[in-house]
């Protein structure tokens, strides 16, 4: 039996990698979802042959609620709210873990040996400290709470304190492990380090913070499978922990900010203030559905340009009709894919994937853009930041190294979008009154279906 639960075992963990591997592209993502979703399915059943279950029943009903509740969330929630569904989630695997520990260190047969103990002081301080950040994450992208920096006078000394008693807490229940009010109190200082860890983070860095939480869920697992000597807990925690740095690092790169300025709420400061009237007056010019059909009759190379206004005017279909009518008469339609274009990872790969856009059309920032110098129109639609060239130019502004999509270097720019007001980072974008940028106002998917009805009728 024992040899069995081993096998089965180490072909789940051989899914969870085949999974991975084949989330790592658009093509490969939905076969890479099943195959960890088998390995999950394997590791939990053969988990509970393995462990001396005591009673099915709660074991059922957990499920049968768990299972609910995640799938209505999973259904209402909107593409856009991804993010605090992420992060809510990311806050129940902490906690999960966390219940774990403190079940074991209750239960007297459980922590027996020192690797044990050591692993639930591990799991209580990482589990408490992603359940409390993770809810905090959340009430700051659901708008329960500013999703401003929250400023907490002596918050980073707080911090190293609470850090060194939740350590030495953890060394204790180690020496006295039948001292329960230590454990209590060790939850309680590292829940409020989670609270304290995150509250300052703004939420243009939440981003990367949910990434990292989600990391740490990984973590806490990981440590949870050495409290209950469960390998393919080991192995799959250790993987999202894995996984989760590394996106967190992907994320920081493409937002030029530092992991240790995101984890220490060190701020980007604001910079002088730009004042947009000055940036827009008398320069944006807008434009209509006729006029830009008529540029691109004669355009050769067309760049789609989508971002966060896409989703929510959910014009990815227009989008796409629009390119069909374009390829249609020769011309070369491809889509700029910014890596925090939208509100989550890969938002736009997704909602592109939603219209059936052919994945060798979506080309990655570094691809794209030195080809945009050979573009004739650059169609940016509901995409503000990712687009700003005062990322690339203005030294005192807030998003200043933060990589962009050079949609400026095009030689004419049409940016779809309801007015001039500014994108998730708050800043105005010089792009709208350049020379060669025109501006059509209103919905974006309104504007695409017009412009592709306008480009119909002059066939
Ligand atoms: P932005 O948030 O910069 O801009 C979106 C633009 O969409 C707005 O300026 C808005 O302008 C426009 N818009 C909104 N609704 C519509 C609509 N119905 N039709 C047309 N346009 C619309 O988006 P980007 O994708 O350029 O940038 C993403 C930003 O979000 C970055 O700053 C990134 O750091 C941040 N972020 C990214 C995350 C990720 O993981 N991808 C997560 C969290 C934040 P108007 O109101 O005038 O229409």
């Amino acid at each position: 039996m024992t040899t069995f639960i081993y096998l089965a075992y180490l072909v789940a963990a051989v899914l969870f990698i085949l999974g991975i591997k084949g989330l790592t592209k658009p093509r490969t993502a939905v076969r890479g979802n099943q195959l960890s979703a088998m390995g999950m399915f394997i590791a939990v059943v053969v988990t509970l042959f393995d462990q001396s279950i005591l009673s099915y029943e709660w074991i059922i009903a957990g499920v049968l609620l768990g299972g609910t509740i995640g799938a209505v969330m999973a259904t209402k929630i909107k593409v856009t709210d991804m993010p605090q569904m992420v992060a809510l989630l990311n806050g129940f695997g902490g906690g999960a873990s966390l219940a774990i520990a403190a079940a074991s260190f209750l239960d007297p047969a459980a922590a027996t040996n020192t690797v044990a103990l050591i692993s639930i002081g591990a799991t209580i301080i990482i589990g408490s400290v992603t359940l409390s950040g993770s809810f905090v994450a959340f009430a700051k992208l659901q708008e329960l709470i500013s999703g401003n920096p929250i400023k907490v006078p002596g918050n980073k000394p707080l911090n190293v304190i609470l850090l060194i008693s939740a350590l030495a807490l953890a060394v204790a229940i180690v020496m006295d492990p039948t001292n329960t009010s230590l454990m209590y109190a060790l939850v309680a200082v590292a829940v409020v380090l989670g609270v304290l860890l995150v509250v300052p983070i703004g939420g243009a860095d939440m981003p990367v913070v949910i990434a990292l939480l989600n990391s740490y869920s990984g973590i806490a697992a990981a440590t949870t499978g050495f409290i209950t000597g469960n390998t393919v807990l080991i192995v799959s925690g250790s993987l999202v922990g894995a996984s989760g740095i590394i996106l967190t690092q992907i994320m920081c790169k493409a937002m030029n900010r530092s992991l240790f300025n995101v984890l220490f709420g060190v701020m980007a400061e604001g910079g002088e203030k730009v004042d947009a009237d000055e940036i827009y007056a008398g320069k944006v010019k807008s434009t209509s559905p006729d006029e830009i059909a008529m540029m691109l009759e004669t355009a050769e190379r067309v760049v789609i340009v989508p971002g966060y206004g896409l989703a929510m005017a959910q014009a990815q279909h227009a989008v796409r009709e629009l390119a069909n009518v374009l390829q249609s008469r020769g011309t070369d339609v491809k889509y700029a894919i910014h890596p925090v274009a939208g509100r989550m990872p890969g938002h736009m790969n997704v909602l592109l994937a939603e219209a059936e856009v052919p994945y060798d059309q979506l080309i990655e920032m570094d691809e794209i853009n030195p080809q945009f110098e050979q573009t004739d129109v650059a169609i940016v639609i509901g995409a503000n930041d990712v687009t700003n060239p005062m990322a690339r130019e203005d030294k005192g502004s807030p998003i200043y190294g933060m990589p962009i999509l050079n949609v400026d270097k095009a030689r004419t720019v049409v940016v779809i979008k309801r007015s001039l007001s500014p994108g998730f980072a708050g800043l105005p974008n010089p792009l709208f009154a350049m020379d060669n940028s025109l501006m059509l106002f209103g919905d974006g998917k309104k504007g695409i279906v017009e412009l592709t009805a306008s480009l119909k009728e002059a066939d």
